[in-house]
C-alpha cells in the first residue's frame, strides 16, 4: 500500500494539474497510510452510500432530477461528509475506484426508479478531474450504462473548472462523453481558475452557479450583479443555468426574477436516501 501511495504521488506530480492540489504535509505520513487503508477497506466492505438531492425548474416548480452525493457510512462514526475524504481520495488516486462505484450505483438507482415509477428525470454525478486521466473512462462509462440499463440522455456529469487546466484533454474527453449521449455541467461555476474561453470550446449543457454567490444573495449587491451576469451569460450561450445552495424563499424569488432556470438547495430539498426520493416522486 505504501508503494501504491508513492506511485500515485509520483504519477500525480507528473501532471501539472495535480501540483495545484497536492498540499504538502496536509496528511502526515502515518495518517496518510491509515486513511488510505481505511478508504480501501470501506470500498471493499461496501461502506459508501449515495444520497440524492432534488433539483427543480424554478418557473414551473417541477422536479427535474437529482444530484448523487457520496457519504461514507462508517461502522463506528456514522455518516462522514465527502469533504472529509474526497480530497484525499483524489490526492492518492483512490477516487478512481470510488468514482467508478459512484457511477455504477447512481445508474443502477436511476434504472430502479424508472422501472418502478415509469418516469424519467436527470441524474447528475460528480466527476473528479483525476478521473479524466483514466484512459478507459469512456469505455467504463459505456459499460456501466449498458450493464445498468441507464439511458445516457438522462445522465449528466458535473465537472469543475479545474478540468480546464488541461484544455486539450478536457475538450477531447467531454466531446467523447457527449458522443455517447451524456450531458455535461460545470459545477461550482465562478470559483475556479479559468478563462471564459472554455465555455466556447467545451460541449457544455448547464452551468451550476456556486453557492458562495447565493449565500448572501438577498443583501449583497455584488452577489446580485454576479448572479445576474452568470445567468445572462448562460442564456446567451444557450446553456441551462442552475443555482446551488438555495436556502430561502427570498433567494429563490430573486433567482426567478433574474431568469435563472433551475435551483437546488436545502430550501427545496436536502440530500436524501433513495427511498425518500421514491416518496417524493
Ligand atoms: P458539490 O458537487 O458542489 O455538491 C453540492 C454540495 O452542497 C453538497 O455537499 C450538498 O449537500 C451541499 N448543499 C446542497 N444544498 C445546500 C444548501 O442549501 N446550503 C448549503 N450550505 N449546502 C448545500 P456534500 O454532499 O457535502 O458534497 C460536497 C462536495 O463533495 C460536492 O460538492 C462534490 O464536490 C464532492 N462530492 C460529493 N459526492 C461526490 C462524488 O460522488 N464524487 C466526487 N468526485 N465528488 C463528490
Ligand atoms: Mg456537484
Ligand atoms: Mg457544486
Ligand atoms: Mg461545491
Amino acid at each position: 500500500k505504501q508503494a501504491d501511495i508513492a506511485m500515485y504521488q509520483a504519477k500525480n506530480q507528473g501532471e501539472n494539474l495535480y501540483q495545484f492540489y497536492v498540499k504538502e504535509n496536509e496528511y502526515p505520513a502515518t495518517e496518510h497510510v491509515d486513511l488510505y487503508r481505511k478508504l480501501r477497506k470501506a470500498l471493499d466492505n461496501n461502506e459508501f452510500v449515495l444520497v440524492y438531492q432534488p433539483q427543480y425548474d424554478i418557473a414551473s416548480k417541477e422536479f427535474i432530477g437529482v444530484e448523487a452525493l457520496i457519504r461514507w457510512n462508517h461502522p463506528e462514526k456514522g455518516l462522514i461528509s465527502p469533504l472529509q475524504f474526497i480530497p484525499f481520495a483524489e490526492e492518492v488516486g483512490l477516487i478512481v475506484p470510488i468514482g467508478k462505484w459512484v457511477l455504477h450505483e447512481a445508474c443502477k438507482q436511476w434504472r430502479l426508479w424508472m422501472d418502478h415509477f415509469g418516469r424519467t428525470f436527470k441524474m447528475s454525478v460528480n466527476l473528479s478531474s483525476r478521473q479524466m486521466y483514466e484512459p478507459d473512462l469512456i469505455e467504463l462509462m459505456t459499460q456501466i450504462l449498458n450493464e445498468t440499463g441507464m439511458d445516457p440522455h438522462y445522465l449528466e456529469i458535473e465537472v469543475t473548472e479545474s478540468i480546464t487546466m488541461n484544455l486539450d484533454r478536457a475538450t477531447m474527453l467531454l466531446s467523447k462523453l457527449k458522443g455517447i449521449g451524456v450531458s455535461i455541467s460545470i459545477d461550482d461555476f465562478g470559483t475556479g481558475f479559468s478563462s471564459l474561453a472554455y465555455l466556447k470550446n467545451f460541449p457544455i449543457d448547464r452551468i451550476k452557479i456556486d453557492r458562495t454567490f447565493i449565500k448572501d444573495l438577498s443583501n449583497d449587491i455584488s452577489d446580485q450583479n454576479i448572479v445576474k451576469t452568470i445567468i445572462a451569460l448562460g442564456i446567451n450561450l444557450n446553456l441551462k443555468v442552475i443555482a446551488e445552495g438555495v436556502e430561502s424563499e427570498e433567494q429563490l424569488t430573486l433567482l426567478n426574477d433574474y431568469g435563472c432556470h433551475e435551483a437546488q438547495g436545502y430550501f427545496l430539498g436536502l440530500p436524501m436516501s433513495a427511498d425518500h426520493i421514491a416518496k417524493l416522486i
